[in-house]
């Protein structure tokens, strides 16, 4: 199980520093899809490549089975790596194009599988269970449509047999025709080899396709995070309805008309992010209080947990256990 706790991540840059995730606390689960949605530069990208360890957090926890991964070294942070991997948005740009499709795939296997001729019998099964023909092996990416180089891209991260990867928008470079194949090609990986997912996504309707829960992200935190099924039926948050309403396909039989809020705005700057509510902007129902008061992430109805001064509690008692593990 992959913990996140309290994780913050900064950007220095020319303009100044941004808190490109800011406090943020999400479990995996075992063999489950969290999907993790929100407009782009709200800091799912970076929170993905905090817990691929390729960015440094400034502050907080990525707990992998109790270990804290932001500190591992040597062969403790190799073995992490071959336990948690990532497919991302573009695979043209993530292969290597001097390598072909056999060697890219052999690639992630090289310290762990020494022997040549077992190496090759693992990528032709790679090759197999990706739904790649195994003609295409002396291919360079160059050579390879857009869905084939994903595949390629897919194998290579289940290739060390992972507990957990996280896909970063894994389709939305493919024409909409190819969309749906990688996805059932993932939920097939998913079922045969116990793999839990980070599934990140700007169309709702793809992460819909996957997900077991959802976890919303505004300006760096996560302002709404259920069961998929609970957040799309009732979102909660009024980040997570303008969400859902600008995206109608996801959830066609939701009553839009008498729903419907319209997304209003830019989204802030995060150099400078509205004090308060960071959503304060935007939001329809802001009151006095959200201009002046961060609204915590707490226990909502079933399970759910919401940041929002407006959203009813669950319950007076809140659960410090719970709040940590969600
Ligand atoms: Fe809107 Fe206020 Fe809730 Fe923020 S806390 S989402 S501004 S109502
Ligand atoms: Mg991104």
């Amino acid at each position: 199980m992959l913990t996140i706790k309290k994780l913050r991540v900064t950007h220095r840059t020319r303009n100044g520093t941004v808190h490109a995730v800011d406090g943020v606390d999400l479990t995996l689960r075992r063999g489950e899809t969290l999907g993790l949605v929100g407009e782009s530069g709200c800091g799912k990208s970076t929170l993905a490549r905090a817990v691929m360890r390729l960015t440094a957090p400034a502050s907080g926890r990525i707990l992998l089975d109790g270990t804290d991964v932001t500190r591992l070294t040597g062969r403790a942070a190799a073995l992490f790596t071959a336990r948690v991997q990532m497919v991302f948005q573009d695979p043209a740009a993530s292969l290597d194009p001097r390598y072909t499709v056999a060697r890219a795939i052999a690639e992630p296997l090289l310290p762990t599988v020494r022997d040549a001729a077992e190496r090759a019998r693992r990528v032709v099964a790679l090759m197999d269970d990706v739904g790649l023909a195994r003609a295409l092996a002396d291919r360079f990416p160059h050579q390879l449509s857009g869905g084939q180089r994903q595949r390629v891209a897919i194998a290579r991260a289940i290739a060390p047999r992972p507990d957990f990867v996280v896909l970063d928008e894994p389709v939305s470079a493919l024409d909409v025709s190819l969309q749906a194949q990688v996805l059932n090609l993932l939920v097939d990986l998913q079922e045969r080899h116990g793999l839990a997912y980070l599934f990140i996504g700007h169309d709702i309707g793809v992460v819909r396709h996957m997900a077991d829960r959802v976890a919303v992200m505004y300006l760096g935190r996560v302002v709404e995070i259920g069961d998929w099924s609970d957040v799309v039926d009732g979102p909660a948050h009024p980040y997570t309805r303008a969400l859902m309403a600008a995206a109608p396909a996801a959830h066609p039989d939701a009553g839009r008309a008498a729903t419907r809020t319209v997304l209003a705005g830019e989204l802030p700057s995060p150099f400078a992010p509205p004090p308060g509510c960071a959503f304060h902007t935007r939001c329809p129902l802001a009151v006095e209080r959200c201009r002046r008061e961060a609204p915590a992430l707490r226990d909502a109805a079933d399970g759910r947990r919401v940041a929002c001064h407006l959203a009813p509690a669950q319950s007076a008692e809140p659960n410090p256990t719970e709040a940590n593990t969600l």
